[in-house]
């Protein structure tokens, strides 16, 4: 552990003063009422096995991947304590130590090392899984009730597989996209690695909104993932190698911000400059990407946007992703925008900013918890009797979309930036 880390847990346990006005927005308290899996318990936790006080337990590395990592408890924290970041580094004591659950340990050695961290393998994967989807595999797999033998939840988490598109967005789409006419401004986007293969639409959207709206867009053909779903899991070294990527590839661009479409890459751009803080190389570059980024939905509610060209004609609700309410501040921007689009009839969700149980990993190692939220999230979907539900997140659009297949509710879910680009006719080709 670096001392930036350990200055920065210090820095973090010093500013807690123990109130519990965090307790009432913590999920994982709501389904348990106990202190310990509370933010201000979990705290209390960590300073012990830092201080020296308590050892590496059973009990402290379930109480750390129980923690949704939502950031709830920082939204309201009148302290200003940094939470997630907290949580995070104690993930990263666990897996120093090599402490971890199997189920995860597994996960993250398969799927985050082995496969998300190189671009060729998360494609190569996911033209495999397009092979499975599009021989009738998984229809015919999901009918049998195959996996229902061996466990509900083999069977769940089967359905909770992304589709994957048939092209791959990166696949065709140039590295630079210049509008009609003088550009008003130069931006760069983030393809990732998810969403690069699950969710090009939603791509083609963002750039195509931006291009309408006069901004040239590069997008680095040497970009990798962010390393996010590496970071959030206690994989610091996975996390810092791809960001050391991607601060290679965007630095070799002039460009104003750095544009993304999903949440959780966001909030992890956005924290490069705290990952490299004490790296003499690197530390200003990732300073300079974090200061960049900015969500879709944050930029284009900060520019000025051509008159849509059609009406929608839907009612619309919004669910906060919590990395975009509660680790980025974002709340009022996309509700600007998708309430700026003509024939929007827009209704609040109850508890939007309750996490849907999605959390990166946590419906795959977490299942049964998951679901819980899941349930909690789907009542109040159903009382707004909306046509759409929009959020900005991969993990909440597979999960909110299989609550929805579950549960029965008739509703479609769409990133506010594909609203948009259906307003605007803006899509890209
Ligand atoms: S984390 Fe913040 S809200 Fe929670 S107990 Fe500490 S100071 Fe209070
Ligand atoms: S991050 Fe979310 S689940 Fe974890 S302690 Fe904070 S509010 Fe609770």
């Amino acid at each position: 552990m670096s001392d930036a880390t350990l200055r920065h847990i210090d820095d973090v346990l010093s500013h807690c003063i123990h109130c519990g006005m965090c307790l009432p927005v913590c999920p994982t308290y709501a389904m348990t009422y106990q202190e310990q899996s509370s933010p201000r318990g979990r705290i209390r936790l960590i300073r012990s096995l830092h201080d020296g006080s308590l050892q590496l337990s059973d009990e402290f590395v379930n109480e750390m991947y129980f923690c949704l990592d939502c950031q709830a408890c920082q939204t309201a924290c009148p302290a200003g304590v940094q939470y997630g970041s907290l949580v995070e580094d104690a993930r990263h004591i666990i897996s120093q130590q090599g402490q971890e659950p199997l189920s995860l340990r597994l996960f993250k050695k398969l799927f985050l090392r082995g496969v998300l961290a190189s671009k060729s393998r998360t494609k190569m994967a996911a033209r495999l899984m397009k092979l499975y989807f599009k021989s009738g595999l998984q229809d015919a797999v999901d009918q049998s009730g195959i996996l229902s033998l061996f466990s509900d939840r083999i069977h769940a988490k089967h359905q909770l597989l992304p589709q994957v598109s048939d092209e791959f967005f990166d696949d065709d789409v140039p590295e630079v996209i210049s509008p009609k006419g003088k550009p008003l401004g130069r931006v760069a986007f983030l393809s990732g690695c998810i969403m690069n293969v699950a969710f090009p639409s939603i791509h083609r959207d963002a750039v195509g909104v931006l291009v309408k709206a006069g901004y040239e867009v590069v997008i680095p053909k040497e970009q990798v993932c962010c390393g996010s779903l590496h970071g959030h899991n206690g994989d610091v070294e996975g996390a810092k190698s791809l960001a050391r990527n991607n601060i290679e590839a965007f630095e070799k661009h002039n460009y104003e911000a750095l544009i993304v479409d999903s949440a959780g890459c966001g909030a992890f751009l956005k924290e490069y400059g705290r990952l490299f803080a004490d790296d003499a190389e690197y530390a200003s570059r990732a300073a300079e990407i974090s200061k960049k980024s900015k969500d879709v939905t944050e930029f284009l509610a900060g520019i000025e946007l051509p008159k849509p060209i059609t009406s929608l004609n839907k009612r619309v609700t919004y669910h906060d992703a919590c990395h975009l309410v509660h680790t980025q501040k974002i709340s009022h921007e996309p509700r600007r925008l998708i309430t700026s689009i003509p024939g929007v009839e827009f209704v609040e969700l109850p508890e939007s900013t309750w996490c849907c149980g999605s959390a990166g990993i946590y419906n795959i190692v977490r299942f049964d918890d998951s679901m819980k939220l899941l349930e909690r999230k789907m009542e109040n979907l159903a009382s707004t009797h909306a046509d759409i539900v929009a959020t900005a997140n991969p993990g909440c659009h597979l999960q909110l979309h299989y609550g929805i297949k579950k549960f029965g509710l008739k509703m479609e879910v769409m990133h506010p930036v594909s609203l948009l680009a259906r307003a605007y006719l803006a899509r890209l080709d």
